[in-house]
């Protein structure tokens, strides 16, 4: 579904990836893993078009992003994204923040989208709140509108870059439980979190980078009870 070949990215002179070769089946769940300025969100926002790349190809259903003419307009209706700090609109309702990509970009009917709004909010526990602002929600709530934002727009893949960081521990749960319900449901992610309980339990595999490459690819159980190289090691001794 999705592939990507040799990609590169600098900043400047700073390379920050170096390489990255990555396939994304169908209902998969991937994780990536590794330290801080590693390479991940850069990478998430590549997939996603809001970082230009310097080489290698990324391709969704054979069409390569890497291209000029690419419309990612469209290509994002495909290929959603949830950040760390929400970014919903603060001087719109909930409903209207879900609502603007479907009838704005998606041009679709008022009706069937505001259904879909609706299913979709009641899905994360949040219909009662669809006219509230962002300023009136919690962390936890603000996340979980976020998500449906991007679900409303029916993507074939999620990416997630730490989605649950800003949050307060008792609201990461409600928020990753909403994201386990989506891979339950077959729903093929890219996550990028620091949850290593929730990773071991969501991935169908992780990715361990460190500094701008991919060092490992391994199923969860295997990583967590004994990585390939010493960085994943030393990486898992940090953080459990
Ligand atoms: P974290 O776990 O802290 O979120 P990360 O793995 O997501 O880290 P990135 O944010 O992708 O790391 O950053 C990778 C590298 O690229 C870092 O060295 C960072 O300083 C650099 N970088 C990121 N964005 C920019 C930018 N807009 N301009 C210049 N350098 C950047
Ligand atoms: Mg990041």
């Amino acid at each position: 579904l999705l592939e990507v070949k040799g990609l590169e990215k600098s900043f400047g002179d700073r390379k920050v990836l170096n390489n990255i070769e990555l396939q994304v089946a169908k209902g998969e769940v991937t994780v990536i893993l590794g330290p801080s300025g590693c390479g991940k969100s850069t990478f998430l926002r590549c997939l996603n078009g809001l970082e230009p790349i310097q080489g290698g190809e990324i391709r969704y259903r054979g069409q390569n992003l890497a291209g000029n003419a690419v419309d990612w307009r469209e290509v994002r209706q495909h290929i959603g994204m949830v950040f760390q700090n929400y970014e919903l609109f603060p001087h719109m309702t909930v409903i209207d923040n879900i609502l603007l990509g479907p009838l704005k970009v998606q041009k679709r009917d008022g009706k069937e989208a505001l259904k879909q709004a609706e299913e979709l909010l009641s899905r994360v526990g949040l219909l009662d709140r669809k006219d509230a602002y962002p300023r009136q929600l919690s962390g936890g709530q603000k996340q979980r509108i976020a998500i449906v934002r991007a679900l409303c727009m029916n993507p074939e893949i999620m990416l997630f870059d730490e989605v649950t960081a800003s949050l307060d521990p008792e609201m990461v749960r409600e928020v990753l439980d909403v994201i386990l319900g989506l891979a339950q449901q077959g729903m093929t992610m890219i996550i990028v979190t620091h949850e290593m309980g929730f990773a071991k339990s969501v991935g169908d595999r992780i990715i361990f980078m460190d500094q701008g490459k991919i060092c490992e690819t391994a199923a969860p159980q295997q990583f967590f009870t004994k990585p390939a190289t010493e960085r994943a090691q030393h990486f898992l001794d940090i953080f459990q």
